[in-house]
């Protein structure tokens, strides 16, 4: 008998979305990709029955998975209900919030400067049969130049500023979204990239990531 079978089961990740809802994502295609995905993979073993609560989960390496919330909240920000063509997400991690992106867009790419994480993200992605996004082992702190233009940029580590550079990687009608300032003080900023040109920016809810480094490791 499994006995980890009722943690991480389909009703268990009902449970989750139920919250998800509460907690005010309305996304539909947010909602239903993170309903066809496991969440137990990317997070060990020990970890399993933990997985679907509303909580970061150490990863290793002294990073977290990002609470479901999270994930969902900065997906449905830089979606703005359409299926994108390419997104980039900063701050791989495990690769979850990738995974979900993978059902969003056509096309995924992911840096994470920990190159054990990234090993582990592409051995979780292919496990589920996920093609879709690559994962990259580079510092992410000036974006992915030769893959841009991006119609959304997810940032999943505090920044102390946005970079003009990020900006100018955004698709006309594009959307970026990250967590802004230090410590206790960040607050997450969505910036859009108007057709016309020029770029507007928006202050939302105060967030806890943690701090985007330099260099890879
Ligand atoms: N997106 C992940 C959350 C990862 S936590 C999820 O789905 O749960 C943030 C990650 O950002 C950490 O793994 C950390 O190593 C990474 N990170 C920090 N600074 C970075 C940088 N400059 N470039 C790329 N990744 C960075």
């Amino acid at each position: 008998m499994n006995v980890g079978i009722g943690m991480t089961s389909q009703r268990t990740r009902m449970r989750m979305l139920e919250r998800l809802k509460e907690q005010g994502i309305k996304d539909a295609m947010v909602l239903a990709a993170m309903n066809a995905l496991p969440r137990h993979p990317f997070v060990e073993e020990a970890l399993h029955s933990r997985a679907y609560e509303d909580t970061p989960l150490p990863i290793g390496q002294g990073q977290t998975i990002s609470s479901p919330y999270t994930v969902a909240r900065s997906c449905e920000l830089a979606c703005q209900g359409r299926i994108l063509e390419r997104v980039l997400e900063i701050g791989g991690g495990c690769g979850y919030q990738a995974a979900v992106l993978s059902k969003l867009a056509k096309e995924v790419v992911s840096i994470e400067r920990i190159a054990k994480l990234v090993g582990r993200a592409r051995l979780t992605l292919r496990g589920l049969r996920i093609n879709n996004v690559l994962m990259k082992n580079a510092d992410g702190s000036h974006g992915f130049k030769e893959a841009a233009p991006f119609d959304a940029i997810i940032v999943a580590a505090a920044m102390p500023y946005i970079p003009e550079e990020l900006k100018h990687q955004l698709k006309p009608g594009g959307r970026l979204v990250a967590p802004v300032g230090a410590g206790e003080s960040q607050h997450l900023v969505v910036v859009d990239a108007s057709p016309e040109g020029g770029y507007s920016e928006r202050i939302l809810e105060a967030v806890r990531f943690v701090p985007l480094l330099e260099g890879v490791s």
